[in-house]
């Protein structure tokens, strides 16, 4: 076991927080008080983000990325994840890494545009009616001699507005199994603008401001047989092979803004006299410190494990569940200890701890709830015993 950084992976740190604190926290400010992202204000740091080599460096070297390891990659976006969300997703996009399952021309279509900065992407599987069950889903795909028509509602879907083009799941079927009737699913590219198709403002939302999602209908779309990704019906597979590491991202960002609640409180703790002396001299704000600082090694941890064992291709759902879980419930716990180590100067907006507590939130929802995560890792306890 190895537990150092290359000289690269301490390079790709360097490099990610000096453009994260550089230039995305000056903005950050303002994308907080307004909930929204300039146009002029995106293409700016998106040039700057694409000339340091940060952009869509998720992606494999041979279409254009970076083509680090899954460690690298994840060390990557915990830099990153420091700042406001819609910054660092917008400005320095990872495109959904959905996109390489795509055939030669949709590859030139969807995946090489947003690569280069030119598009984003969207990924679209909510309902209103189906959430952590997407197999519930209702909006639909039904074949009309070589064309697909698609049916149906989308919700809480992100950035939307801002992508050119979603992934979108859609119920394409049934079929028999022996524990009774199994829903199919297909993943389509429906482009913006394909008459029938329309996105419209989703929610106000607690957390990471600026970051939008939107409501997604679906009205009599007609899409050629080229528009499916992957295979008919072959919807969650595709899913499942190219989109297993996005809880480790996940993850990783949450650490970032885990990390910097942290070393905030720190300073705080050592800066901060009440009764003749440092706050950080009483046990009641030294221990939780420690907690914190114990709890972010072993969310990073488990993160990097998952993250080593991804490449080994030994990595089971249950562990990248754990890293998931622990990482935004630590988040959760770190954002709130370390608001309380400031006193009422943590709620006010001159630092951003009450907005890490509010973005914390949101993290222990989306890509799989808490209680989800939960029921993967015992299902992988129980399971060998028939349970
Ligand atoms: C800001 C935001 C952005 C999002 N972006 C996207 C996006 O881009 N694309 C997309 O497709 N989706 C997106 N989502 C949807 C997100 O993935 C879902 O919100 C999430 O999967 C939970 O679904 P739900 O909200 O419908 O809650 P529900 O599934 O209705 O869950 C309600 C409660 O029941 C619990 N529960 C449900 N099933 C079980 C179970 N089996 N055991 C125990 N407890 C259970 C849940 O944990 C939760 O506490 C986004 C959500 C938000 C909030």
């Amino acid at each position: 076991m190895q537990f150092g950084l290359t000289e690269e992976q301490r390079m790709i740190i360097e490099t990610t927080r000096a453009f994260v604190e550089n230039e995305l926290y000056p903005h950050e400010a303002e994308v907080e008080r307004t909930g929204h992202l300039r146009p002029d204000l995106i293409r700016e740091l998106q040039a700057k983000a694409i000339e340091a080599g940060l952009y869509a460096a998720n992606m494999p070297e041979e279409v254009g990325g970076a083509g680090l390891d899954t460690l690298s990659w994840l060390l990557y976006e915990r830099e990153l994840g420091r700042a406001n969300y819609a910054l660092h997703w917008t400005c320095v996009a990872r495109p959904s890494n959905i996109l390489l399952a795509g055939t030669a021309e949709q590859r030139e279509k969807y995946l090489f545009p947003c690569i280069r900065g030119e598009k984003w992407d969207c990924l679209a599987m909510t309902e209103p009616g189906a959430g952590s069950d997407l197999r519930g889903m209702t909006a639909s795909a039904r074949r009309e001699g070589d064309d697909w028509v698609l049916n149906g509602t989308k919700h809480f879907i992100s950035h939307a507005d801002l992508a050119d083009f979603a992934i979108v799941f859609m119920a394409s079927g049934e079929e028999d199994t022996p524990r009774g009737k199994k829903k199919l699913i297909t993943a389509f590219f429906v482009d913006k603008g394909t008459p029938g198709f329309v996105v419209r403002d989703g929610y106000r939302n607690v957390s990471h401001r600026g970051y939008t999602n939107s409501v997604l209908d679906f009205d009599n779309v007609r899409l050629p047989a080229s528009a499916v990704l992957g295979e008919p019906h072959k919807g969650f597979e595709v899913a499942n092979t190219w989109l297993g590491a996005t809880r480790l991202q996940v993850a990783s960002t949450c650490l970032g803004r885990a990390d910097r609640a942290l070393q905030h409180a720190i300073h705080y703790a050592a800066d901060r006299r009440q009764f003749g002396q440092q706050i950080g001299k009483f046990q009641g704000i030294s221990f939780k410190l420690a907690d914190m600082a114990m709890e972010l090694k072993a969310a990073e941890l488990l993160t990097w494990e998952a993250a080593w064992k991804f490449d080994q291709g030994t990595v089971t759902e249950a562990d990248m569940a754990m890293a998931k879980l622990k990482a935004t419930e630590v988040l959760a716990m770190i954002a709130d200890e370390a608001i309380q180590i400031h006193g009422g100067m943590g709620l006010m907006d001159e630092l951003p701890l009450e907005r890490i507590w509010r973005d914390a939130r949101v993290e222990r929802i989306w890509e799989g709830t808490s209680e989800i995560q939960r029921h993967i890792i015992s299902r992988e306890l129980l399971r060998p015993l028939g349970a």
